[in-house]
């Protein structure tokens, strides 16, 4: 298959198994954006477009470690029965929410020891307060690692020079040892070190979500063989993950000048975002990259709630253009933000058939979509 081909979709029905429901933000539950349909609608959209769709398999723990800590990986797979079983459905809350966040800040120069309770222990490993578990969520995680591990899987192999992980929950906020942002694994980390494994020596990630990919950020701030470059709305505007995702963070180390941030101003559109796109393609190709991992995020669309960027149909496309065509390394592109779901399926469409611009944004006037958003922050994607 060459690049120009629809390339194949990784997927699972399991990742709809995930409900969120509701996130709790600044106390407040809201109705959650990251919903199952959001599979459905990308699933429509790549079907019609003509893209194969390949079963995720399943892969092992010691996989999901090569990324993350073997506790956080545990604490994942249990935290929903250890609710159940420390009472708190029966209290009327059905989801894990952690209250309690032992920071560094809190401890000093105390050594904590494990909490002993499940509601005290949700906060050693999220950060946040949207970024719920429910009943079948382990195995919707799970299975979207899946997704991102079994289209690595391929790419290693040769089966395909390209692929597209279906992945949902999204994954790019998740850090070794701590999730949130709506993100439990890390998809796109996971499918970056099977590639490295796989014999690629340097591998970059470019994330074009419209939040900062801290979670990947850090995995690989201090490694050479990895470059991570973003474009994303500017977190000194109020922006989702607020303390990191800034130009002055290159790296360090052994990894330093491996890390690329490229903030944009709340209400950029495409000019500015397919300038960053394509200084990213810059740095993979200083970097030495042989493959490549995109983390597609595509609520830097005008229409998305969830970011105040100006993205239209036809910027996604031309950054499907320059990062699957121009660059043409083997490639897993996995995915991550996006929540308009009317539009969700033809932006993931349109930067998947870079080589159908035309005929993938005709029928579309990208200045009708959406209006500017407040500079303030919204529940984080
Ligand atoms: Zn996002």
């Amino acid at each position: 298959m060459n690049a120009k081909s629809p390339i194949p979709v990784l997927w699972s029905e399991t990742t709809l198994a995930h409900r969120p429901d509701r996130e709790v933000w600044i106390g407040m539950p809201l109705d959650s954006s990251e919903l199952p349909q959001r599979v459905t609608v990308i699933e429509q959209a790549l079907r019609s477009a003509g893209h194969p769709f390949v079963e995720a398999t399943a892969h092992t723990d010691a996989a999901l470690r090569t990324v993350h800590a073997p506790e956080l990986v545990r604490h994942l797979s249990t935290v929903y029965g250890a609710w159940v079983d420390g009472g708190f459905v029966d209290l009327g809350q059905d989801r894990v929410v952690p209250y309690f966040f032992p920071t560094a800040a809190m401890l000093g120069p105390i050594p904590p020891t494990d909490a002993g309770s499940v509601h005290a222990t949700a906060g050693q490993f999220c950060y946040d307060t949207m970024t719920t578990v429910g009943p079948c969520s382990w195995e919707a995680i799970r299975a979207s690692a899946d997704c991102a591990l079994t289209a690595a899987d391929l790419v290693v192999s040769g089966q395909t020079r390209q692929a597209y992980a279906l992945c949902r929950p999204p994954g790019h906020h998740v850090t070794r040892d701590a999730y949130g942002g709506s993100c439990y694994l890390n998809n796109a980390a996971l499918a970056t070190q099977a590639l490295i494994e796989g014999g690629h020596e340097h591998v970059a990630v470019i994330d074009v979500d419209a939040h900062h990919g801290n979670g990947t950020a850090a995995i690989f701030y201090e490694r050479p063989d990895v470059f991570y470059g973003s474009v994303h709305v500017d977190p000194g505007a109020g922006w989702f993950p607020h303390v990191v995702g800034h130009a002055s963070e290159t790296g360090s180390g052994a990894g330093a000048g491996t890390t690329v941030n490229l903030p944009l101003a709340p209400g950029s559109g495409d000019g500015a975002f397919l300038d960053g796109v394509r200084r990213l393609a810059g740095g993979v190709r200083q970097h030495g990259s042989t493959a490549l991992v995109v983390s597609l995020g595509v609520d830097a669309a005008a229409d998305d709630p969830e970011s105040p960027l100006q993205v239209t149909l036809d910027g996604y496309a031309q950054a499907g253009a320059c990062v699957l065509g121009d660059l043409d390394l083997p490639t897993v592109v996995v995915q991550e933000g996006g929540y308009h779901l009317p539009t969700l399926g033809r932006l993931v469409a349109a930067f998947l058939s870079a080589s159908s611009i035309t005929e993938a944004v005709s029928g579309v006037t990208p200045g009708s979509m959406g209006s500017q958003r407040p500079s303030v922050s919204f529940p984080p994607r």
